[in-house]
């Protein structure tokens, strides 16, 4: 057991680092220690596959209505919870608390986490695309990575969102303060894509057409419950096709 908080561990704008020989700066730890993967269909792990860094923002119905949204820095989805959801109005600031990280899969999740579980409720992937640092465009993926670890390690990440419902430049600003250690702000900067119309109208995920209430009646169909589904019972009977291999 290596994992008890020493020195190797530090709280630094309201997230986790572990320090150690063997470990990265962020890791997974606390997200699985949350869940239990015998009763969730939520995804363990994944490796990032894309030449671009990828965002995520999933509609989260739990105990209470958030939208989550997610970067991908390192390998897995740096994380935020946003009570209110994104603005795409300058004036707006949107509280943004940091939560643990989670694995790079969680991208395409969206279903029913069951009751009694972390976060149970439904979701839907809101909206999804790549990102990067403003002024990096074009630049490689692990150039983009070294300046958003550096712009986030300074609480102060400036971005350019490639979305199918959020586009343009945001900040999301590290405030701390009242609000508690974990507060960040989100907002947009005023560009081209700044509007006063609320995107949140635009209800349907990016990746099924559902709402949460549609997703909630529906989950058979949904991406977590087909692999748990499969994961339980895998050799009940010889399967009549062929495996299908997926395309990378
Ligand atoms: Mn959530």
């Amino acid at each position: 057991m290596t994992s008890a908080p020493g020195n190797n561990t530090f709280f630094r704008h309201g997230f986790l680092y572990n320090i150690g020989e063997n470990q990265a700066p962020m890791s997974l730890t606390t997200y699985h220690k949350k869940r239990s993967f015998d009763q969730t269909p939520e995804p363990q792990g994944g490796t990032p596959k894309g030449e671009l860094p990828i965002f995520v923002i999933q509609q989260h119905q739990a105990s209470h209505l958030h939208y989550d949204f997610r970067l991908e820095m390192e390998g897995v989805l740096k994380s935020w919870a946003i009570p209110k959801g994104p603005s795409t109005d300058p004036t707006v600031k949107r509280l943004a608390m940091m939560v643990e990280d989670h694995p790079y899969d969680y991208k395409d999740f969206e279903g029913i986490i069951p009751t009694g579980n972390y976060g149970a409720g439904t979701v839907i992937v809101w909206d999804t695309g790549t990102y990067e640092p403003i002024g990096w465009e074009g630049q490689t993926k692990k150039s983009m990575e070294e300046e958003l670890l550096r712009e986030l390690s300074a609480g102060d990440l400036k971005i350019v969102i490639h979305g199918q419902k959020l586009k343009g430049e945001f900040a999301l600003v590290h405030t701390g303060g009242k609000m508690g250690e974990k507060a960040w702000l989100l907002i947009k900067h005023r560009d081209k894509y700044a509007s006063e119309t609320d995107i949140l109208k635009k209800d349907k995920s990016v990746l099924s057409g559902k709402t949460l209430e549609k997703m909630a009646k529906a989950p058979e169909e949904v991406y977590g419950e087909k692999k748990q589904r499969k994961a339980a019972a895998p050799a009940k009977k010889p399967s009549a096709k062929p495996p299908v291999k997926k395309p990378s």
